[in-house]
């Protein structure tokens, strides 16, 4: 698996081969970093390559759901252990496909990795309660069984942590799976299921279909054969989605987007808060769902905060994410940077101030990319359009505040509710601030991402609708099984619950 400049020509992986779509048609992925590199080749498919898939993934499920969990944990590991072997090589790949710097695009790997390990180890804990009956002679507990056939729906900008973060738990409650990457990041999609074949899952458990959202997605949310969706991506598609299943009586968790704040209170360390600021800002080059787009200060230390936030954002150096020395990549593609530059001049004419940044960055090769300088607006009101929608990219709102609950006020002023975080040195303002922010996820004195994948992760209000991803018990084992209630009657006559006492 090694990673150099090559051109892949990936394919549909369905009942275990590798396939072509059967319009025989195909569309291209490209270097974000560079729009003349062709990443690779991949197979546009239609509604009859997701019949096949789920006509595959409903057969496997009738012996992997039989299949011991400790066994189907087996897979899981050795999966986890491929990931780890070929960790740099799929980083690089993730790099020149989705633009991120390689030490992040080797987190991604690393979150597989991790997630991959615990869920192996959760083969043997998937446990339910027993309790004692109220009758003599009467056993019950309860215990997971599997949805059955889960359709999944995943984003380009964490293009093998998402999908690890679905795929694997699904797998080890025993469903199966048809799984529809994001268009943008196909070949890291490809290289994932590589993985878990070559880890010996068996054929028809995990059916890869590559295409277009409203194409094959869409067809796959609705097709009658599919029990389950989980999907990842932006509120419009998940509320329309939802809409979809809401009509068939189908089940889906959504995480969708966010517009996520910082606090920093005029007792922070305001260099930490600096570092935080960045991270959250300009990581990933603003383009994670948790990603700290509004900054919310303290009047007292604003000017102070400005200054220095400013001064280390324009030592960010832009540029292909595979040198050592670039700190922030290219966005996505075409749409999502002339999407960004159009935000820019909204926050222009909304009369916030550009303190940094605030064009296209095409000095040498970056021409050849989707680059955006990191901006930095200051004297940013809340209800101003730019602190309210989803930019997803390097663009930061500095917005004041003059006390803690105008602050949580503020950050809270918002359709979105998936991470906040807060920068004090004051244990009262930590605990008011882990009261009352009305999101998902709270950092303390930390930035706004930053997730560990054993604890539930997913936002409320328009960033998620239902259930978790992540974690164990009330993350993602509750959103890949369901309840099942045994009771067990061996006294030999008829027992009343409730009425013989
Ligand atoms: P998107 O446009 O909604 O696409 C997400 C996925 O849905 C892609 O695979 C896309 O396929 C597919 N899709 C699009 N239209 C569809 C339809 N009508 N039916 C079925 N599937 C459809 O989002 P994105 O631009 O890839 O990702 C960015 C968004 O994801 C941001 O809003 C970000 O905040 C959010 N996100 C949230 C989380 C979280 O955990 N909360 C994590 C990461 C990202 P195509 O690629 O073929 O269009």
């Amino acid at each position: 698996m090694k990673e150099g400049m090559r051109m892949r020509r990936v394919k549909n992986f369905i009942n275990g081969e590798w396939v072509d779509a059967r319009s025989g048609q195909f569309f291209q992925s490209i270097n974000p970093a560079n729009k003349t590199e062709v990443v690779g080749v991949v197979p546009k498919s239609g509604g009859e390559d997701i019949d096949r898939a789920v006509k595959a993934a409903r057969k496997a499920y009738e012996t992997w759901r039989l299949t011991p969990a400790p066994r189907r944990g087996e897979i899981l590991f050795s999966a986890a252990e491929i990931l780890l072997k070929n960790k740099e090589s799929l980083g690089k790949l993730e790099t020149r496909e989705m633009g991120k710097i390689l030490p992040e695009a080797m987190g991604d790997v690393q979150e597989a990795i991790d997630m991959g390990y615990y869920m192996a180890g959760e083969g043997r804990r998937l446990s339910g309660e027993t309790v004692p009956s109220e009758l003599p002679n009467k056993d019950m507990k309860s215990i997971r069984v599997p949805l059955g056939v889960f359709g999944l729906i995943t984003p380009w900008n964490f293009p093998i942590a998402i999908p690890a973060w679905k795929i694997f738990p699904a797998l080890i409650c025993g469903n199966t799976i048809i799984f529809k990457p994001s268009s943008d990041t196909s070949v890291c999609a490809a290289a994932f299921v590589e993985v878990l074949a070559e880890a010996g899952l068996p054929k028809g458990v995990l059916n890869l279909v590559h295409g277009t959202g409203g194409e094959v997605g869409e067809y796959l949310v609705s097709h009658p054969a599919v029990d389950a969706i989980s999907f990842t991506g932006s509120f419009d598609t998940g509320k329309h989605l939802e809409a979809i299943c809401g009509a068939l009586h189908r089940m889906i968790v959504t995480e969708m987007g966010g517009k996520n704040a910082i606090i920093v209170m005029d007792d922070a360390k305001l260099d930490l808060a600096v570092e935080g600021a960045i991270w959250g800002g300009f990581g990933t080059t603003g383009q994670r769902c948790t990603a700290a787009s509004r900054i919310v200060v303290h009047k007292k230390i604003y000017k102070k905060f400005i200054e220095r936030f400013k001064a280390a954002g324009s030592r960010l150096r832009i540029g292909d994410g595979l040198r050592k020395e670039t700190d922030m990549g290219p966005v996505i593609n075409e749409s999502q940077f002339n999407k960004i530059l159009q935000y820019i001049e909204i926050g222009k004419k909304e009369g916030a101030k550009l303190i940094l940044g605030g064009k296209a960055y095409q000095k040498g090769s970056c021409s050849k990319g989707y680059f955006i300088e990191p901006t930095i607006f200051s004297e940013v009101t809340p209800e101003m359009r730019i602190a309210q929608e989803e930019i997803f990219g390097p663009v930061v709102s500095v917005i004041r505040a003059n006390h803690l609950e105008e602050a949580i006020q503020i950050v809270n002023r918002s359709l979105y509710g998936l991470s906040s975080a807060i920068y004090t040195q004051n244990v009262n303002s930590t605990a008011i601030a882990e009261r009352d922010l009305e999101t998902g996820i709270v950092y303390i004195n930390a930035s706004t991402i930053g997730a560990e994948i054993h604890l539930p992760f997913g936002g409320v209000k328009h960033s998620g609708y239902g259930r978790k991803e992540a974690g164990g018990r009330g993350g993602a084992l509750d959103t890949y099984s369901r309840w099942k209630v045994i009771y067990r009657d061996f006294s030999g006559r008829l027992q009343k619950a409730q009425i013989d006492k």
